[in-house]
C-alpha cells in the first residue's frame, strides 16, 4: 500500500497522524463547547504557613467536568487549550472567576489571604492579559495585593522584552507574581534576579527527594530565594518529615496533600473552619 503512493510518500505515519489529529480536533471542538456549556469549575488548595499554622492563601485549580468522559485532568487538556489558542478564553474564565471568588470570601469574612491563578505563557505573549486582568479585577473591585499569577519557569526560557514589559506592569498594579515548577524549566540562574518576581514554588520533585535525606538542592533553592528576597512555597509536601526538614531549612510555607488537597468551595469552608492542620 505504502509502494503505491510512491516512494516520496512515507504512508505508514498516515494512519496514526489522522487518528491523533482526529482524537485532538474532537478534544478541540469539546473544549470549545466546555465554556458555553459551563462544564469547568475550580478548586482550591490551602497553602499553609508551617510554622504559624496559618492558611497564607490558596491555589485556584481548573477542573472539566465531561458530561461523557468524566473529570479530565488539567494535564490532559491544557497542553490542547495552549496549542490551540482556546487558552485565552479560558484563561479570561479562571481570572474571572477565581477573582469572583476571593471577594466573595472577602465580603463574607472568610480568612483566605489571597487568590494564586495559573496563568500560561500563552496568554502573556497573545498580549491580551493585562486587559483582562484589569477587567477581572474591576469588575470584582478587587484589590490587586489579593491576587497572584503563578508562572511556570520554563516559559522564563525565552522572555522577550515585551514580555518582561507586561509583568512588570501588573506587578507594579500590586499583583503579586510568582515562578511555578521552579527547578523544571532550565530557566538562566544569571537572568532570574531580572524577573519581576514576588514569590518562588520550588517543585514537587525537589521536595520528593526530601523523603531520601537529599536537601542539598531544596536548600540551595531557598538559599537563592532568600538572596534575592522571594517569598518560598514548597509545592507537592506530602510527609511530615519532608515539613520538618523544610522548616528546618527556613522554609515555612507548603502546600501539599500533608495540609490538604484542592478542595471545592464546600469542603474548603469546612476545612477552614476545622483548622486542623496537623502541623507536626
Ligand atoms: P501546578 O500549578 O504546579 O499545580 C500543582 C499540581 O500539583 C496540581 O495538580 C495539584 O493538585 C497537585 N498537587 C498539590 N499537592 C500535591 C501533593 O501533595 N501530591 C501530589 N501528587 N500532587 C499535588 P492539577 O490540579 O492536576 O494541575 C496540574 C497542572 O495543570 C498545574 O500544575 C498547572 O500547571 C496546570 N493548571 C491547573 N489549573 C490551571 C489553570 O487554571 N490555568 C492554567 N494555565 N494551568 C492550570
Ligand atoms: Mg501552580
Ligand atoms: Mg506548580
Ligand atoms: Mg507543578
Amino acid at each position: 500500500q505504502a509502494k503505491r503512493l510512491g516512494s516520496q510518500q512515507c504512508a505508514f505515519y498516515t494512519p496514526v497522524l489522522d487518528q491523533h489529529t482526529s482524537a485532538r480536533l474532537q478534544l478541540e471542538g469539546e473544549l470549545r463547547e466546555a465554556l458555553d456549556n459551563e462544564e469547568f469549575f475550580l478548586v482550591y488548595q490551602p497553602q499553609i504557613d508551617m510554622r504559624l499554622q496559618q492558611i497564607t492563601g490558596v491555589e485556584a485549580l481548573i477542573r472539566w467536568q465531561h458530561p461523557k468522559r468524566g473529570l479530565v485532568s488539567p494535564a490532559q487538556f491544557i497542553p490542547v487549550a495552549q496549542e490551540t489558542g482556546l487558552i485565552i478564553e479560558i484563561g479570561a474564565w479562571v481570572l474571572q472567576t477565581a477573582c469572583h471568588q476571593m471577594r466573595q470570601w472577602q465580603q463574607q469574612g472568610v480568612a483566605i489571604p489571597k487568590v494564586a491563578v495559573n496563568v500560561s505563557g500563552v496568554q502573556i505573549e497573545a498580549g491580551t492579559l493585562l486587559a483582562t486582568l484589569d477587567s477581572a479585577l474591576q469588575q470584582n473591585q478587587l484589590d490587586p495585593s489579593l491576587l497572584e499569577l503563578e508562572i511556570s519557569e520554563d516559559f522564563f526560557i525565552h522572555q522577550a522584552d515585551t514580555v518582561l514589559q507586561t509583568l512588570t506592569s501588573i506587578r507594579e498594579q500590586g499583583v503579586k507574581l510568582s515562578i511555578d515548577d521552579f527547578g523544571t524549566g532550565y530557566s538562566s540562574l544569571s537572568q532570574i534576579h531580572r524577573l519581576p518576581l514576588d514569590i518562588l514554588k520550588i517543585d514537587k520533585s525537589f521536595i520528593d527527594q526530601l523523603a531520601h535525606q537529599d536537601t542539598a538542592i531544596v536548600q540551595a533553592i531557598i538559599g537563592m530565594a532568600k538572596a534575592l528576597d522571594l517569598e518560598i512555597i514548597a509545592e507537592g509536601v506530602e510527609t511530615a518529615q519532608q515539613a520538618g526538614a523544610l522548616l528546618d531549612m527556613g522554609c515555612s510555607q507548603a502546600q501539599g496533600y500533608l495540609y490538604s488537597p484542592p478542595l471545592p468551595l464546600e469542603a474548603l469552608a469546612d476545612f477552614i473552619k476545622q483548622r486542623s492542620f496537623h502541623v507536626l
